[in-house]
């Protein structure tokens, strides 16, 4: 993806150094390291603009109430855009409001909030209301007419997402779909967990994640893939199972943007076709990017016991359970090695607790 994101960033002139047009504005092509901030308590966000149903969208709306009933999620209050004047106001509306503090916030959670300062684009990108290039200039072009009001990281954050993710797994769905579709290189087996289904559960992350699914069938990026992705992984669910499951829920959902994304990057299904490490991560991680766990009734740091977090005990479960496979992994061998380090009776233990989870998420 990065040699695909800096070909195609440089051929456009997207945010290069005008005195050398070869190097990135800033000397560096990558500003993640600035962009993993959490907000400091009682940050306000930008309300994301709504877009009230015309009559048209409101028969669609009343034929799917009455045909699926009882389908996941639901329809109303509805407020995506549907036409290209609210496309193009959507884009507008982030552009102004929320894109100078996209970068820094992009990979954060906050408890209550559903959208922090993301653009909600990828529903009128993908109903082809608006051309990715078309997002990426407008966002280049505030960037350089904004007298600094969107920072460099912002700016550039938002590029990567776009022509660097969306653009990339469109390549990887054209030259590897089929293929990806039927992989399962790491044998998973268990059902999607029920909890998925019905929100039932006291885990507070996932609790919260599953209501925002619910109310406009949407989560940002970290909590597909650091919530309902990285527990599906770690819990060894079938990951044809879960594209199933995020197709079933997702308003975005496409199949050549979700199977990549499901499949390759979530799933680790292509045994690391495009990934150089399974996205996998206990509680801390939740922990240090989000205000969860000081809500939730489990620990995130403890892997046994009654209140160990779910993320956590399956996270070293997933690391036992493939122990073979990631012992030489350049990026997984230290984790490996310091799992076989500990106690036979903690690793039997996260074990049992790893089976009972499989059953069902407390
Ligand atoms: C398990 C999983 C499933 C996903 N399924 C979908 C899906 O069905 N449809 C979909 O459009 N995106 C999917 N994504 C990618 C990404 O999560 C969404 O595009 C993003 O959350 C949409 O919200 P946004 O428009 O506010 O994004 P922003 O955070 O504002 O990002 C801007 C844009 O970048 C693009 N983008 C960013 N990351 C990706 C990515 N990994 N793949 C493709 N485009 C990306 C999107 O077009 C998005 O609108 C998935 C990611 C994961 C981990
Ligand atoms: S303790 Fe675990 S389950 Fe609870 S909010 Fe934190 S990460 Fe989520």
């Amino acid at each position: 993806m990065e040699a695909f994101y800096r070909r195609v960033r440089a051929r456009e002139g997207w945010l290069m150094d005008p005195e050398d047009p070869t190097k990135p504005l800033g000397g560096v092509w990558n500003l993640d390291r600035e962009n993993r901030r959490v907000p400091p308590a009682g940050t306000r966000f930008p309300p994301p603009p709504s877009f009230a149903p015309d009559e048209l969208m409101r028969e669609v709306l009343d034929d799917v109430e009455r045909l699926f009933p009882d389908h996941p999620g639901r329809l109303r209050p509805f407020g995506w855009p549907t036409s290209r004047a609210e496309a193009l106001a959507a884009l507008d509306d982030f552009v102004d409001h929320r894109l100078p503090a996209f970068g820094p916030y992009e990979d954060a959670m906050v408890a209550g909030e559903r959208v922090l300062h993301h653009s909600q684009l990828s529903v009128p990108l993908n109903l082809g209301l608006l051309h990715p290039r078309e997002v990426v200039e407008a966002v280049v072009r505030a960037f350089h007419e904004g007298d600094g009001r969107v920072p460099l990281a912002s700016a550039e954050g938002f590029v990567r997402q776009v022509l660097g993710w969306r653009e990339f797994v469109y390549h990887v769905d054209r030259t590897r779909g089929p293929a990806l579709e039927a992989a399962n290189a790491l044998d998973h087996d268990a059902p999607v967990p029920d909890a998925f289904w019905t929100g039932r559960t006291r885990m507070a992350c996932l609790a919260d994640a599953w209501q925002g699914l619910h109310e406009r069938g949407w989560n940002h990026h970290i909590e597909r893939l650091m919530l309902f992705g990285n527990l599906a992984l770690t819990l060894g669910t079938d990951p044809r199972a879960l594209t199933a499951w995020f197709t079933a829920h997702y308003v975005d959902a496409l199949d050549w943007v979700m199977v990549p994304n499901v499949m390759g990057m979530s799933q680790y299904a292509d045994d690391g076709g495009f990934t150089s490490k399974p996205y996998v991560s206990g509680g801390a991680y939740i922990d240090r990017m989000s205000d969860h766990c000081r809500r939730c009734p489990f620990e995130p740091g403890r892997r046994t016991g009654a209140d160990a977090c779910p993320f956590t005990v399956g996270y070293w479960d997933f690391v036992d359970r493939h122990q073979a496979r990631f012992e030489r992994h350049p990026r997984m061998a230290m984790i490996v090695r310091s799992w076989r380090a500990r106690p036979e009776a903690e690793r039997s233990a996260v074990r049992a607790r790893a089976a009972e989870l499989r059953e069902g998420l407390p």
